[in-house]
């Protein structure tokens, strides 16, 4: 790795609602953060639309509107909020070391809050990732292009609470909508079933997986084959896919230790620590069973509190 431009008391990577938490916590306790904010500024909850579930907005809040409000708070405080993809890290050591946007930028820390939180998955046909790539009508985001197939048929992938909640979303903009569930049932929360169950223009497809999304230059159909092997063809224009998760943890393997999912395991159960001294974890990147923006921000508060007391305990702030 390159030489070092600059050296901060405490980096932060991510800009999700951990990360700007961390930061303003890290901000107002003087440690003069530096956050990187990624290749998506603030995170999945800009992938969403209504944010129902944090706490203090009685009528609810665009999850855009709402990480633009926790920027604007992380530098009301003075965070040196940055553009920039850590692209390597070096914590064997004492000083830690991450480098940004293949060594344009190389910034060594005395703490290091990581926020990178997680992207969707994906199938893995060949078809599902042309038509990604080529923007022809598939997508892991409802909210971002369920816009482009108003009026038209659509299907989803996914049993999950995500995948409820997109299919609902779906079904306001949308004529039809396939739910295609690969088990006999949902692993979706009761209330979200009930949700989907209750919308006329969701069909529920049990036992069944996705074959092959068709089409020559944009998606025109999907063949879908249940357990018994008996394959069928929908007419859809939009195929979205909602099977969870992977946490952003690639550039931390054989850094710090991850679990076999990628997820960053949690050193000491209730703090933000790493196995690695001044490293700490916050929201999803280590989070593997709530996943919520309020339990992301908590997280980012108890990141920033123990980095705070790792440098006051070794002198440094
Ligand atoms: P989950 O991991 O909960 O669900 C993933 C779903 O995708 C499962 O039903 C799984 O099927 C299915 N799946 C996985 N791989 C495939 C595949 N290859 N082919 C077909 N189906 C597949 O992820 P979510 O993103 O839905 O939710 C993540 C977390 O976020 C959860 O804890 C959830 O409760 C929470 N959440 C909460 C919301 C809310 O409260 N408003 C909204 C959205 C998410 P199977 O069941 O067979 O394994």
């Amino acid at each position: 790795m390159s030489e070092a431009n600059e050296h901060v008391k405490c980096l932060i990577i991510g800009s999700g609602p951990a990360g700007y938490t961390a930061a303003i916590y890290a901000a107002r306790a003087d440690m003069k953060p530096v956050l990187y904010q990624g290749l998506q500024p603030g995170g999945q909850l800009t992938e969403t639309t209504d944010v129902d579930n944090f706490p203090g907005y009685p009528d609810g809040v665009n999850g855009t509107a709402m990480m633009a409000d926790l920027e604007t708070q992380a530098r009301r405080f003075d965070t040196d909020v940055r553009n920039g993809w850590a692209t390597a890290v070096d914590f064997i050591g004492s000083v830690h070391r991450v480098e940004f946007d293949g060594g344009a930028h190389v910034v060594t820390a005395d703490s290091v809050i990581i926020s990178t939180g997680a992207s969707a998955k994906w199938l893995g046909l060949e078809s599902e990732q042309k038509f990604k790539e080529n923007g022809g009508g598939v997508s892991a985001c409802a909210v971002c292009d369920g816009f482009f197939y108003k009026g038209q048929d659509v299907a989803i992938v996914g049993a999950g609470d995500s995948a409820c909640e997109e299919a609902s979303y779906l079904a306001k903009l949308c004529n039809k909508v396939y739910m295609i569930v690969r088990r006999d049932q949902m692993r979706a929360s009761r209330a979200m079933q009930n949700r989907v169950n209750g919308i006329d223009n969701i069909e529920v497809l049990y036992n069944t997986s996705t074959d092959e999304v068709l089409g020559d230059d944009t998606v025109t159909g999907v063949r879908v084959v249940n357990t018994s092997g008996e394959k069928h063809e929908l007419e859809i224009q939009g195929f979205f896919v909602a099977i969870g998760h992977t946490p952003n943890t690639d550039i931390f393997k054989g850094q710090i230790d991850l679990d076999p999912e990628g997820y960053i395991i949690q050193a000491a159960p209730g703090t933000g620590a790493t196995n690695i001294e001044g490293v700490f974890w916050s929201g999803d990147c280590a989070d593997r069973t709530y996943r919520q923006a309020v339990t992301a921000a908590g997280s980012g508060c108890a990141a920033a509190l123990d980095a705070e007391r790792y440098l006051a305990a070794k002198g440094l702030h």
